[in-house]
């Protein structure tokens, strides 16, 4: 039975599962954490991809039964969580790919981002919507909160686009491949916490100047810089960051 609040949408479409099984290969890895393998549309290649220590995460009991029963070789290797409730699975470097569950698409990027010092790459199926704001850039009308706490911390490519008919049901949204690689030189922040309330207090009110927007924030003599006279779309991720060292 299908799930509809585990944003159960299984791709059927072969060569979308081989693109996505590609573009993770363009950046080499050793272990490899699946979200949500469902059905193993995309499982089946990953398990046997050689050389690689592989482990997914799947929340719903029936298809953890169904893989364990159709892929013996997935024996031990299947955690039986919510992907939110876990902690790495792994020592060191791993790699992270799924068709992912798109209610909780924001949580996912999250825990990435909060997994990032022992991220190789990521390669993650998301609504368009949601793949275009992580990739989008300063000045364009979906830049936002996503993107620069993302962009803050990793590179951010835009693969490919995926039609609804890929999934079976299809969803009511496109959909789109994204790879997130964590920057070689991070940006230079004062801390997490201060990027995090700074965008976050900048886009709340993304129509005012940023001095308006967040002069909670700041000293009034700091807020004399004119780059308080922009609004949050317009500044940079390098913009934001420099930001946080003239907070309060
Ligand atoms: N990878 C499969 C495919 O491409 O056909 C399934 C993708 S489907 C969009 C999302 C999968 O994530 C489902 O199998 C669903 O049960 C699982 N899922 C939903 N919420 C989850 C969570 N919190 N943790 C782990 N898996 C979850």
């Amino acid at each position: 039975t299908l799930k509809k609040s585990l944003g159960q949408h299984f791709l059927k479409d072969e060569s979308i599962c081989q693109r996505i099984v590609q573009s993770l290969e363009e950046y080499p890895f050793e272990k490899l954490l699946e979200v949500g393998p469902g059905g193993g549309a995309l499982t089946k290649y990953l398990v046997r991809l050689p050389g690689i220590d592989f482990r997914c995460v799947e929340l719903d009991d029936e298809k953890v039964a169904w893989l364990l029963k159709n892929y013996p070789a997935l024996e031990g290797k299947i955690i039986h969580k919510s992907v939110l409730d876990i902690d790495p699975p792994f020592e060191g470097t791993f790699t992270v790919v799924g068709n992912f569950p798109y209610n909780i698409s924001t949580e996912i990027l999250f825990k990435v981002q909060e997994w990032r010092a022992q991220i190789g790459s990521m390669v993650g199926m998301f609504q368009k919507e949601v793949a275009q704001r992580v990739a989008a850039r300063e000045g364009n009308k979906v830049y936002g909160v996503t993107s620069v706490l993302m962009q803050a911390y990793f590179k951010v490519d835009y693969l490919f686009e995926v039609d609804e008919e890929a999934f079976n049901p299809p969803p009511k949204v496109k959909s789109a491949v994204i790879r997130m690689t964590p920057l070689k030189e991070p940006v230079n922040i004062r801390s997490d916490k201060h990027l995090s309330l700074l965008v976050k207090t900048a886009f709340n009110q993304r129509r005012k100047t940023l001095r308006n927007a967040v002069k909670g924030l700041f000293e009034p003599d700091k807020l004399q810089d004119g780059i308080f006279n922009k609004r949050a779309e317009q500044l940079s991720v390098a913009d934001f960051a420099a930001l946080t060292f003239t907070m309060r």
